[in-house]
């Protein structure tokens, strides 16, 4: 009986996600359909009304959303009346057809744990003064048995070695005790995972499976911000764990207490052991980590000059200072001769220019006109229609938060306003975001294609 309902309603999802499908071709047109929408696919629903949509790469998932999502939270409304929020993760993912052969294969292959880089260990880890910490933390973490802080919280920006970190834990504890169950799985994938076992309603696998792990970790925690269902099944594994003196280890581009969209309980329960900040990595560090690359590769040298100026240059961070070595190893293979300085800055003359990059008060209005579709012009016109007022706020709010220019000189660069009103400004958009999610969530995205 129940199985029969089960199918059911099965069936009539199916119905209506195609239907949802011939909604949105009629709607976009077929070019854009096949281009962007046809590998739109349905993953399931949660309790709370989340619903989870997949596409199979970041770049169509990052398009559909800036373009489409409106018109596919409409639709998918429509036709789901459960629907209060949507959300599309990066999934090569499986429609309804494949549903039953994913499950078999999974059920053979039941491996959560991610694949771990064999370069990244503690051997191949050059410490210095922004990440001694940090790997001081790891070591113990992978020598200790005995649980000596729950949770190990990592935190730093992108491409300072959180990642590398972490598997060079995962890596050392497997060689002194290959018994020890390590699990290793970034933050999406753990939703992922969640999201599954709620599809096949199969969740207590899905349970047992992560509270029966020694030492868990999870890379990237800031994913599931926001995402209230998988966070609520993430802090009970967490605390079943700790209560079992389970090692967790986390890691995430912000302190606990900054992640924003994490509960308040969930936030505190990840300060409550270790918290170490990894740095950027000072003009020392790079210069070690670039001779120890080098060295590591017998077959190639690299002028001391290049290195220094490497290690000057690209400072943003290791994972990009790696690819501007590599990029000039390559290209003096290929041309098998040494490369000069000359040489060097030209081949390298984007990342040069990214890591220079200074955000100007120009730059930030032309974004943020081009955001929310108003003209330029209306940046520093006297217009006070909220169209324009609102994102003139915003576009002040960013300039004193990201440029040097002070209150006054703002406010000359947008008509010759008053530097009572650029605070007011700045008042503003502050309360805003903190009332107001989508709001705050525009203005992260703005940071995010200002690079900032
Ligand atoms: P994150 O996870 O913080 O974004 P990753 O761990 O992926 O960064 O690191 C980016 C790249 O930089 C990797 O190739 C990693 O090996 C390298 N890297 C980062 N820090 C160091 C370090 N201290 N020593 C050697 N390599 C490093
Ligand atoms: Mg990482």
């Amino acid at each position: 009986m129940y199985l029969k309902f089960q199918q059911k309603e099965e069936e009539i999802q199916k119905k209506n996600w195609e239907e949802i499908h011939k909604e949105l071709k009629i709607e976009v047109g077929q070019v854009a359909y096949k281009s962007w929408l046809i590998r739109l696919k349905i993953l399931g629903f949660t309790q709370k009304g989340e619903l989870f949509l997949s596409l199979p790469t970041e770049f169509l998932r990052d398009w559909v959303v800036n373009h489409y999502y409106k018109k596919i939270e409409k639709f998918c409304k429509n036709y789901f009346k459960q629907v209060k929020k949507i959300e599309i993760i990066i999934s090569a993912g499986s429609e309804f057809k494949a549903l039953k052969h994913f499950q078999n294969e999974d059920v053979i292959n039941n491996e959560s744990s991610s694949p771990l880089d064999p370069r990244f260990t503690f051997k191949n880890f050059v410490v210095g003064k922004s990440n001694e910490l940090a790997f001081a933390a790891a070591k113990r973490v992978s020598e200790n048995n005995l649980v000596s802080f729950n949770p190990l919280f990592l935190f730093g920006g992108v491409g300072l070695g959180k990642t590398h970190l972490m598997h060079a834990i995962a890596w050392d504890i497997k060689e002194r005790d290959p018994k020890r169950r390590v699990v290793y799985l970034s933050a999406e994938k753990f939703m992922y995972e969640f999201v599954k076992s709620l599809r096949y309603k199969d969740t207590m696998s899905f349970k047992e499976k992560f509270r029966s792990v020694d030492v868990l970790m999870i890379d990237d925690i800031q994913f599931i911000a926001g995402k209230e269902s998988t966070q609520e099944e993430f802090f009970h594994t967490f605390n079943s764990l700790v209560g079992q003196s389970k090692q967790i280890i986390i890691s995430g581009d912000r302190a606990p207490s900054d992640l924003d969209g994490l509960e308040e309980r969930l936030q505190s329960r990840l300060s409550f052991g270790l918290v170490g900040e990894i740095h950027k990595a000072d003009y020392e560090l790079r210069l070690s980590i670039l001779h120890t690359k080098i060295e590591a590769r017998k077959d190639v040298s690299v002028d001391e000059e290049i290195i220094k100026f490497l290690a000057k240059k690209i400072s943003s961070n290791v994972r990009e200072l790696e690819g501007a070595l590599r990029r000039l190893v390559a290209h003096s293979e290929l041309v098998n001769r040494p490369i000069n300085l000359q040489v060097a800055q030209q081949l390298l003359h984007d990342l040069l220019r990214a890591n220079n990059r200074k955000v100007t008060v120009e730059d930030i209005q032309k974004k943020v006109a081009d955001y929310f579709n108003i003209r330029f012009n209306d940046m520093v016109s006297v217009r006070r229609s909220r169209i324009v007022a609102r994102p003139r706020q915003v576009a002040m709010y960013l300039s004193k938060n990201f440029t040097p220019k002070s209150l006054p000189e703002i406010g000359r660069m947008f008509g010759g306003r008053d530097h009572t009103t650029v605070m007011h400004a700045i008042k503003k958009v502050q309360e805003l975001c903190k009332v107001d999610p989508s709001f705050a969530e525009h203005i992260k995205v703005l940071k995010r294609t200002l690079d900032l």
